[in-house]
């Protein structure tokens, strides 16, 4: 296993800058295995179990770097710092803000649209699941303005469906209709405002958008909006 020294360890989760942790461990706040660690200079060995065996002020470490998170995204909170608005982030812990590698989210989804958003702060697992390559599933659950018409399950199963202002027209997308304004839509790609531009551009109108599975894994349905769970490494594969 890789080994860093316990100061670089606290200060790149959260815990405070170099001379902040270094005066933790001095003062006997720091234990693994229930000893005191009091050097911070000393080097501990990154074990997988590692934040179920240190506490730090008699609080289980917070999880290693190579953390995958699934958020409850709540309506009018932003994924983008362009955005107006709260970041997703802050639903986060305040602490697990100031980690470093960051946690990014793995694509976006709108202001507007609730459901599931991953996070994490692995970069090769971030583009695993956003590359093109993968053909990553995503389900949302869509509110219309109007009735259906009958055939928008036909339209977007036939990967002619252009939207306007590009040039290339979309994948398949795979459509159930639930009633006459409500309906399950499944992407295969994610371009810009997808499901509300793929609307419009077949005279209907988004009133609301959740998303509720990313690949295989499924928005929990005791997970409420705002709320969030760390994956275990099942709970990750099952997103392939
Ligand atoms: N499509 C949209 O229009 N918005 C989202 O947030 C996700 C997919």
């Amino acid at each position: 296993t890789k080994a860093v020294r316990l100061d670089r360890l606290l200060a790149n989760l959260g815990y405070g800058s170099r001379r902040e942790v270094e005066g933790l461990a001095w003062a006997g706040l720091v234990r693994l295995d229930g000893e005191t660690l009091t050097d911070a200079a000393q080097r501990i060995p990154l074990d997988p179990d590692l934040s179920a065996r240190m506490t730090i002020q008699g609080q289980l470490l917070d999880p290693l770097p190579g953390l995958c998170l699934m958020l409850h995204k709540p309506l009018g909170v932003t994924c983008s710092h362009k955005e107006a608005g709260p970041l997703v982030y802050s639903l986060l812990p305040e602490r697990w803000r100031r980690r470093d590698p960051a946690l990014s989210t793995v694509g976006r989804l709108d202001k507007e649209t609730s459901g599931l958003l991953l996070l994490t702060d692995d970069g090769a697992l971030l583009h695993r699941i956003i590359s093109p390559k993968a053909k990553v599933a995503k389900r949302y659950r869509v509110t219309l303005a109007r009735p259906l018409q009958g055939d928008e399950t036909s339209i977007l199963a036939s990967g002619e469906l252009m939207l306007d202002g590009e040039d290339k027209p979309l994948l398949p997308v795979e459509m159930e209709a639930d009633d006459a304004t409500h309906c399950t839509v499944t992407l295969h790609e994610g371009r810009y405002h997808q499901v509300r531009r793929m609307f419009a551009a077949m005279g209907n109108h988004v009133d609301a958008l959740h998303r509720d599975r990313v690949g295989g894994l499924a928005l929990p349905a005791d997970l409420e909006a705002g709320g969030y769970r760390v994956l275990g490494p099942g709970e990750i594969a099952a997103v392939f």
